[in-house]
């Protein structure tokens, strides 16, 4: 008998591997993305060297992964991940990092982290969600990537606006101080997991921290980078 978890979570027919959650026609529906730059993640000429604004500008990162931009079908099971307390959503958004992760060892020879950790949320935000959905994902993802992880290690110190509401400059400012770092990672290769990175200004607030702590270099692996060019 079929019960509702054996039918893909977006088109409803049956699905082969039940814990997939989404069938290998719908996983198709993600966009690929387009040749980005290795370090901001966004569309560039060359996915092998810096573009110009990271070789003007460099964030506080080295290296950036992403599965897809911000849209449908990504979008929508992100949105499941973090709004529905649902466990179901973590093993499939996990998965789908591992694989840009992967791909990303295989074409541009990206560095294994020592040590991967999820953007934390504000106590109170986590208090009234009743979990950190990165937390959930990374749980999953540092197991299978070979990779340690530390929940604790990154704490929001500060509560801050969701960044969603405020534009550029304004997030930036949102997040001074917001973070703190509780563990030891010095000479340490860090990758930090967020959902979704759009201006960048929490990865970047973070990494800062993590290479003023003493770490190696900082990663920033998420499930989407938004590509729309008014959000940068
Ligand atoms: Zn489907
Ligand atoms: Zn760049």
């Amino acid at each position: 008998m079929l019960t509702i978890d054996s039918l893909c979570w977006l088109c409803l027919q049956p699905l082969r591997i039940a814990r997939h959650g989404v069938c290998s026609v719908c996983l198709t529906l993600i966009p690929k993305l387009p040749s980005c730059c290795p370090r901001c993640g966004l569309p560039a000429r060359s996915e092998k060297v810096p573009c110009p604004e990271c070789r003007a500008r460099p964030p506080a990162w080295s290296q950036l992964i992403a599965v897809s931009d911000y849209v449908y079908p990504l979008k929508w099971l992100i949105a499941r991940l973090k709004f529905q307390r649902e466990d179901k959503y973590a093993p499939t958004l996990a998965r789908l990092m591992l694989l840009a992760w992967l791909e990303a060892r295989r074409r541009r020879g990206l560095m294994r982290p020592d040590l991967l950790l999820p953007v934390p949320l504000h106590r109170m935000r986590h208090w009234r969600r009743g979990f950190n959905q990165s937390e959930r994902v990374v749980r999953l993802l540092s197991k299978w990537a070979g990779c340690r992880t530390h929940a604790s290690a990154l704490v929001r110190i500060r509560a801050t606006q969701p960044q969603q509401s405020l534009e550029a400059q304004r997030r930036k400012d949102n997040l001074l101080g917001a973070f703190a770092c509780r563990a030891d990672v010095r000479g340490l290769h860090v990758a930090i997991f967020d959902d979704v990175v759009t201006t960048g200004s929490t990865v970047e607030e973070i990494g800062q921290l993590l290479l003023h702590h003493g770490a190696a270099s900082v990663q920033v692996w998420c499930l989407c980078r938004t590509l729309k060019s008014e959000s940068k």
